[in-house]
């Protein structure tokens, strides 16, 4: 229950990998912490729909906060994982050069990258690409050995589970609508009509930041819009082993249309650059499909074979106006300057995802200068590793079956998950149950048939286990009611 009277230390507006690290962060202080987020989970929006690849620093200039954060981001995901589970791998990446004119961008790169502190960076020939990429084209590569892998959502869940169970409380299913600043303490009003009251205001909005902003004293950002999709395909190995990235596009657009190994074994194709006028628009389009489908063939022809199971987009926030616009927008992180205790994060695009611990820290060093934050004696930075089945050896799924007769009931079939893990997951500590969440936190209906075979048993557990109606069984927000009714009892 959330108590309305009461006055939270830190309101935290947004729910993505920004907001949710801040809050862990924050977790470890005596400190009384609200997060609010407007959809039905945490990673609702781009901490969900991205590559998901901690970069090393190669493409950010030097000297600003991208870069720094980048780097000092990196830095702290070892520690991270270990903590929270969330799964990580190191992963190599080739940044491919097609000709003599692209070599030149691909020795900017390694130069901007060295003086950023990416460790190992090498400049490759086409031999040696091949001995590494036997099925992949290209002149001359920029070898980046120390990438790694994540599942963004996984790592965002990780981080928000934690601050949870450390004492943050998260609010779903409210969007802020208005903040007023009532002496020195914030009125944040949302959409479900109530009003809570907090001394810090953290505005971790995403690709609403600047509207959050606007809520509270007229700042001058605004965000473009620019809409990236990507297709996923069926587990493909063997293929490639490394991420193949091309030379970025001159219009800072992004980092051009990528190769991702997954964790699991899937390939991301994409992500385009559009520039769109709708910030809730992550439609797929048939035209971006056929562009990342020639691109495919262009750098890893066998891999445009291999079918896809599903696509996605994610927007990016910008803070440059279009592809015409060459000026480089760093993120805004700071405290407002009209406005004590409200603090701003601001146009948190890519490398927003290998950044935001190094951005929760600076955070906590702008609220550590205007007050002393005591040590939360009892903050466990550890969160248990889910139970994940399939991967065990099989004397230890023997063993689980024996203890709990649910390990032995599969559910999804695709990606191996049993009713037991369906269940634990159901019951997880934010307490959110929408199918999407279910799905992103244990990989049923993540494979093949997409659903298909387990959603309808997935339903019938809500039902029969939870008593929901059907009705009540939604897709991620409550207006994705997947029933009516029944239609006989
Ligand atoms: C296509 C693409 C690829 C990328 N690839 C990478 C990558 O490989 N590596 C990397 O480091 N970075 C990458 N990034 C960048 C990274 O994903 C983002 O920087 C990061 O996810 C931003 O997190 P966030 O918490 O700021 O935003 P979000 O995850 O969008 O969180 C903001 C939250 O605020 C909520 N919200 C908004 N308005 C309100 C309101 N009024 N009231 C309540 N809640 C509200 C939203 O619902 C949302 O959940 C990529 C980004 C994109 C778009």
């Amino acid at each position: 229950m959330m108590d309305r009277n009461k006055v939270y230390d830190f309101i935290i507006i947004g729910a993505g990998v920004i907001g949710c690290n801040i809050a862990r962060e924050l977790a470890r202080y005596k400190t009384k912490i609200l997060v609010i987020e407007k959809e039905d989970d945490v990673a609702s929006e781009i901490s969900k729909a991205n590559s998901g690849v901690l970069h090393t620093g190669i493409y950010v200039p030097y000297g600003s906060l991208k870069a720094k954060t980048n780097v000092q981001g990196l830095a702290k995901f070892k520690r991270l994982s270990q903590e929270l589970n969330f799964g990580m791998v190191i992963n190599e990446k080739l940044v491919v050069a097609m000709d003599n004119e692209e070599r030149k961008q691909l020795v900017d790169l390694y130069e901007q990258g060295n003086r950023n502190g990416a460790k190992g960076l090498r400049l490759i020939d086409e031999e040696e690409i091949k001995r590494m990429e036997p099925n992949v084209n290209g002149k001359y590569a920029l070898h980046s050995p120390f990438t790694c892998i994540i599942e963004p959502y996984k790592f965002t869940i990780a981080l928000a589970e934690n601050a949870c169970q450390n004492g943050a409380k998260f609010l779903f299913n409210e969007a802020v609508t208005g903040i007023d600043k009532l002496n020195s303490t914030f009125q944040v009003r949302t959409s479900e009509n109530n009003i809570y009251s907090s001394r810090w205001v953290i505005n971790c909005a995403g690709v609403y930041s600047d509207k959050v902003s606007r809520m509270v004293v007229n700042t001058e950002y605004e965000i473009y819009p620019c809409k990236g999709e990507y297709y996923i395909t069926d587990k493909v190995e063997g293929l490639i082993q490394r991420m193949i990235y091309p030379v970025p596009p001159a219009d800072g657009s992004g980092l051009g249309i990528h190769f991702t190994p997954t964790i699991e074994h899937n390939m991301l194709i994409g992500p385009s650059a559009d520039y769109i006028n709708e910030r809730s628009n992550t439609t797929n389009t048939q035209e971006t499909m056929k562009i990342l489908k020639a691109e495919t063939h262009k750098y890893i022809p066998k891999l445009a074979n291999v079918d896809f199971i599903r696509n996605y987009a994610g927007i990016r926030p910008k803070l440059i106006s279009g592809k015409d616009d060459k000026t480089f927008a760093d993120f805004v992180i700071e405290e407002n300057k009209k406005v004590d205790h409200f603090i701003n994060l601001i146009g948190i695009e890519s490398p927003g995802l290998t950044s935001a611990p190094a951005i929760a820290d600076m955070v906590i060093d702008i609220i550590g200068n205007k007050e002393d934050l005591l040590e939360n004696e009892t903050f466990n930075p550890h969160r248990e590793e889910p139970i994940r089945f399939a991967t065990l050896p099989p004397e230890e799924q023997a063993k689980l079956i024996e203890e709990n007769e649910e390990y032995g009931i599969m559910v999804c079939r695709c990606e191996t998950v049993t009713q037991a893990e369906i269940i634990k997951t159901i019951e997880n500590p934010l307490g959110v149950c929408s199918l999407d969440a279910i799905k992103r936190r244990c990989r049923s209906m993540m494979g093949r048939c997409q659903g298909g075979f387990c959603a309808p048993r997935i339903v019938e557990i809500l039902m029969d286990r939870y008593g929901r109606k059907p009705e009540e069984i939604y897709k991620n927000n409550k207006k994705s009611n997947l029933f009516f009714g029944l239609i006989k009892d």
